[in-house]
């Protein structure tokens, strides 16, 4: 089970750190993939239109990364009460101060601002243990930041269970760490930074993006020898044209190679290895999206209701 918010379109970060992790993981296990409108609300509360309007997209970019709605289940939170619902209910066994020390809560609101300190946000990791164990989901891809928000779940799981019997399930983390990719300014990679290469750029965006990007400031004239290693543009060829790296390596630092043809080539390479998805993207029925996320949430209900059974049995709520 794992999940992404919409906030924005995709870019290259999340198709090498998420999506090409989840296409293999939809070939080998039952697998659920959430959009999670819900906890888009925790910091763009006032722009619903704008996570509305980011649902579809983001459909559309996981297809075109290789998602197949044939062999997953795509679902949106907000469809399935019964995510909500167990929220409430583990809410009422979850003590305050286990949510205030998880570490990502304050380093958020100081990014973030303190307007975004609301009740939901602060239980944001105990909604998303709602979406694992309403699954019943075994196994959860995280990157290292979000260990500590599947290690408080698993507390909360243990919690119940001794409350009130084996009902929940212990998720467990399968750490999937990937190269931070690096944005066209050489910061990580990230929307807030308008850094990105989206999926669903065009082939003249990318182009222009990539011939914006500032390379090594003291490598001004073309001979001059460069420093692959502060350039953002050497950067992406190692994410996307690895073969050519030592070449390139080599040739900026001896000066042979100019900065307007390292980015040309750049340009191409990103170009192609994008294009077979940006051809998916173009050539899906945008009128589809709808019904796949209603079919795969019509499916999520099943298991998602008879967890929400037990869970009630459990505490008693049913005669
Ligand atoms: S030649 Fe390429 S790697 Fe070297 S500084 Fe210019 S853009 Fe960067």
């Amino acid at each position: 089970m794992s999940g992404m918010r919409p906030t924005g379109r995709l870019h290259i970060g999340h198709l090498v750190g998420a999506l090409t992790n989840w296409v293999e993981i939809m070939h080998r296990a039952d697998a659920y993939f959430e959009i999670a409108d819900l906890h888009a609300y925790t910091t763009s509360f006032e722009n619903p239109q704008s996570i509305r309007d980011a649902r579809d997209e983001l459909v559309l970019d996981w297809l075109a990364a290789g998602i197949d709605p044939e062999r997953c289940t795509i679902f949106l939170q907000s469809a399935l009460q019964e995510i909500p619902e167990l929220h409430t209910l583990l809410s009422m066994i979850v003590p305050v101060a286990w949510l205030q020390r998880v570490p990502t809560y304050k380093d958020q609101i100081e990014a973030l601002g303190a307007e975004i300190a609301t009740y939901g946000f602060l239980g944001y990791p105990l909604l998303q243990l709602c979406d694992i164990a309403v699954f019943r989901g075994e196994r959860v891809p995280v990157g290292k930041d979000q260990l500590s928000h599947l290690e408080f779940g698993r507390e909360v799981v243990r919690r119940f269970n001794f409350l009130y019997g084996a009902t929940l399930v212990e998720p467990e983390a399968v750490l999937s760490e990937f190269p931070a990719v690096l944005g066209t300014d050489g910061r990580k990679m990230s929307k807030s930074y308008g850094n990105t290469i989206d999926l669903a750029d065009d082939e003249a965006t990318t182009t222009k993006k990539i011939r914006a990007m500032i390379t090594d400031p003291l490598k001004v004239r073309k001979n001059d020898p460069g420093r692959p290693e502060v350039c953002a543009v050497f950067g992406l060829h190692q994410l996307a044209n690895r073969a050519r790296v030592p070449w390139i390596d080599e040739n900026c630092r001896s000066g042979a190679l100019g900065c307007v043809a390292c980015k040309g080539e750049l340009a191409e390479t990103l170009n192609a290895w994008l294009a077979p998805i940006r051809a998916r993207r173009a050539s899906f029925d945008r009128t589809k999206v709808d019904a796949i996320i209603a079919a795969g949430t019509e499916k999520a209900r099943v298991v998602a209701r008879e967890t929400l059974r037990d869970v009630r049995r459990a505490m008693k709520l049913v005669p």
